[in-house]
């Protein structure tokens, strides 16, 4: 795609036309390389989305990085720490209000929920309501770049998992609301919140899918084996991923198990 650019080694710097990507230098098992925050805009204003965590020497470098163009919003994709923790620090910086889904992460009077248009220098970002990762996950529509930016519900690598606020039933709407977007508009670019851009959406999403349909045979296979506790499902079905993962991959399975048993 023309305007992708997609650089080698870290997501830091990646960009379409229309939006830029400063790195967050919190990596860990769970955030990757660290916490994408978005720059979206054109000429003298722009949009932050997703400060990230609370890291003076980062939100410097976010502002610094801005020069002379002015904040007119800050939006979050999710509540999660890793991409609200430094909202409050950095909208006093810009002097720009924090609009979000969930009341208890917003900065100013207006929230954001699905079906917003927010327009920033005559670009439009269109919300969706993308709840399962958390209940208040949202991802960010770029028409102008044709663009989805997707938080922490679909990441540049690897998979994301359920955490205790979401739901996987929501997850698998989401995960199917976001492929249909993707088709009917022809997206050429899923900018996540954490790891490098993904070039095809279709193709991330249908990933996405699979992997989640198979996960949930695995965990029906491993309880028909016997597994009965979150536990003892990931040691039979997790047992290729490095163990670091097991934490989060128990919680995984705990909200796999929530939906198998209610559906
Ligand atoms: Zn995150």
């Amino acid at each position: 795609m023309s305007g992708l650019h997609i650089p080698i080694g870290t997501p830091d710097g990646s960009r379409t036309e229309h939006a830029e990507n400063l790195l967050a230098p919190n990596p860990s098992v769970m955030t990757l390389d660290g916490t994408n925050t978005w720059v979206i805009g054109a000429g003298e204003e722009v949009l932050v989305v997703d400060p990230g965590p609370e890291d003076e020497a980062h939100l410097q470098r976010v502002r610094d990085h801005l020069g002379e163009r002015r904040v007119t919003e800050i939006l979050l994709t999710h509540g999660h720490f890793d991409h609200s923790g430094g909202a409050g620090r950095f909208a006093r910086m810009v002097n720009a209000p924090v609009r979000a889904l969930d009341p208890r992460h917003r900065l100013g009077d207006e929230g954001l929920a699905d079906g917003d248009v927010v327009t920033v220098a005559g670009l439009e970002i269109h919300v969706y309501g993308t709840p399962g990762h958390s209940f208040d996950s949202l991802c960010f529509w770029l028409p102008a770049d044709r663009a989805m930016l997707t938080g922490d519900t679909v990441l540049g690598r690897g998979t994301t998992i359920i955490a205790r606020d979401g739901g996987l039933a929501d997850y698998l709407r989401s995960l199917d609301r976001l492929r249909a977007a993707a088709e009917s508009l022809e997206a050429r670019a899923l900018l996540p919140g954490h790891g490098p851009v993904l070039p095809d959406p279709i193709g991330a999403l249908d990933g996405y899918i699979a992997h989640r349909r198979e996960r949930l045979e695995q965990i029906r296979a491993a309880r028909e084996q016997g597994a009965r506790t979150a536990r003892q499902i990931v040691k039979i079905v997790y047992a290729d991923v490095d163990r670091s993962l097991w934490p989060a991959a128990e919680m995984s399975v705990l909200a796999q198990l929530d939906y198998l048993d209610a559906s």
